[in-house]
């Protein structure tokens, strides 16, 4: 996602870049993802933002759910104080994609391209990316966006991402003739669970239940099984919640309800290695895993894009004449600059999103009693709460 949206603007540059995606399309899956302020920012900048802006709602806040069923804290998204209106829209993942995609020239996403070895070319290459079927690429700057299980960021020698013991299923709820959920996003609070409910349009409903689980294992099951293992982790809740739930989830088409486990990574200076190195870096979930929590990691893989390419153009191609070595120079900085600035975006929301799931998965009645009374309306006051969300990547340079 991220290295989609970089491509989209140095193909307004005019330069030669590829996206290798071991899958055969855009991955249609994946549910949905909550849009955040920070990120429409992002969008806006590349001028995708309106198009999507017009297909999903927009959020007017959030309301709390005990488990008993009763609202223990609402907060509006249009008041504010800081930075005015908080716009929040839940989008379809694959919306997103072809958003992004549709603008690029043909055949900047090359399919069926698995990296799985990515190791030091010659001087003038950089790197070289090998992929699955053995064809060898050379780069003079290679962003792996490859996700979680980021291949790129092994080569940094970074380590991956640990598993913080929950896991999620999510799912899109289809109501053609309209639903009747308004545009409130429902957080539910329960006992070892959270849950969510976000409209995302007139007739799509957007819903995750997350829970705690022994294992990250992630093995293909049958989407009959998730939703009865959802609806399963949500026994204990009220019959009005349980409801609402049951609804929800059979009225989800197989394909759009999936389980993830949840990671996380905790990259500390001086202590991990460094995020770029040798015209490498790293974007997204490759950069950044983090649990979803604050609903923000693919937020922050949209600022990536913005930032890494305002970085490259202001360090190379803005320059009117260099020589190669300066060229070399001038990459390395720009890198080192990106992975620097976003560092210090990424890890306290790492850290943040973190502790707002330790929160919500309480297992203590006392405990979750503290919680539900006054916990919760300290941890959620609008303007700590979304403080995050004021983040402004900025603007890219018009090329000339
Ligand atoms: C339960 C849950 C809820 C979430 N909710 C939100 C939300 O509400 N809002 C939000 O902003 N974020 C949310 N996120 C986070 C969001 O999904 C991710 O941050 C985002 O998808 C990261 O995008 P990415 O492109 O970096 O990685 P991915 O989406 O994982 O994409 C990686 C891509 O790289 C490809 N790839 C992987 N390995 C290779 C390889 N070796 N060679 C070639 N290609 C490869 C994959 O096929 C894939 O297309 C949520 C995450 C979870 C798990």
């Amino acid at each position: 996602m991220p290295l989609i949206l970089f491509q989209l603007f140095c193909a307004r540059l005019g330069l030669q870049t590829l996206v290798l995606e071991k899958a055969s399309d855009l991955r249609a899956g994946g549910a949905a993802l909550t849009i955040w302020r920070n990120a429409w920012r992002a969008l806006d900048v590349l001028g995708v933002g309106e198009e999507l802006r017009n297909q999903y709602y927009l959020l007017a806040g959030s309301h709390v759910v005990s488990l008993q069923g009763k609202v223990i804290h609402q907060l509006s998204f249009g008041n504010c104080s800081r930075g005015g209106l908080n716009e929040v829209r839940a989008i379809e993942r694959s919306a997103l994609l072809e958003a992004l995609a549709k603008p690029l020239p043909a055949g900047t996403i090359r399919f069926k391209s698995k990296v799985v070895n990515v190791r030091k070319g010659t001087k003038k290459t950089y790197n070289e990316v090998e992929l699955e079927d053995g064809t060898i690429i050379a780069s003079k700057v290679l962003v792996g966006c490859d996700g979680v299980r980021s291949e790129v960021a092994k080569s940094l020698g970074v380590k991956e991402p640990s598993f913080v013991g929950q896991c999620a299923i999510r799912g899109v709820a289809d109501y053609p003739a309209g639903h009747d959920y308004g545009s409130m996003l429902l957080q539910f609070l329960g006992r070892g669970s959270r849950a969510g409910v976000v409209p995302i349009s007139s007739t799509k409903v957007y819903w995750f239940v997350c829970f705690k689980s022994s294992s990250a294992v992630v093995r293909k099951v049958e989407p009959e099984v998730l939703k009865q293992e959802a609806l399963e982790h949500l026994k204990s809740w009220c019959k009005k919640n349980l409801e609402e739930f049951s609804s929800l989830i059979e009225n989800s088409p197989n394909h759009t309800v999936t389980r993830s486990a949840l990671r996380h990574r905790w990259s500390l200076p001086l202590v991990s290695p460094s995020l770029a190195a040798d015209g490498i870096t790293l974007a997204g979930d490759a950069l950044h895993p983090i649990t979803p929590n604050l609903g923000q990691g693919g937020c922050l893989a949209l600022e990536d894009g913005v930032i890494l390419a305002r970085e490259l153009y202001n360090a190379v191609f803005a320059r009117k004449s260099m020589n190669a070595e300066d060229m070399d120079t001038n990459i390395k900085c720009a890198l080192d600059a990106y992975a620097k600035q976003r560092w210090y975006r990424f890890f306290p929301l790492t850290v943040k999103s973190f502790f707002i799931g330790f929160l919500s998965m309480l297992e203590l009645w006392p405990v979750i009693y503290a919680r539900d009374s006054f916990g919760v309306k300290v941890a959620l006051q609008p303007d700590r709460f979304l403080k995050h969300t004021l983040y402004d990547c900025g603007e890219l340079p018009i090329p000339s």
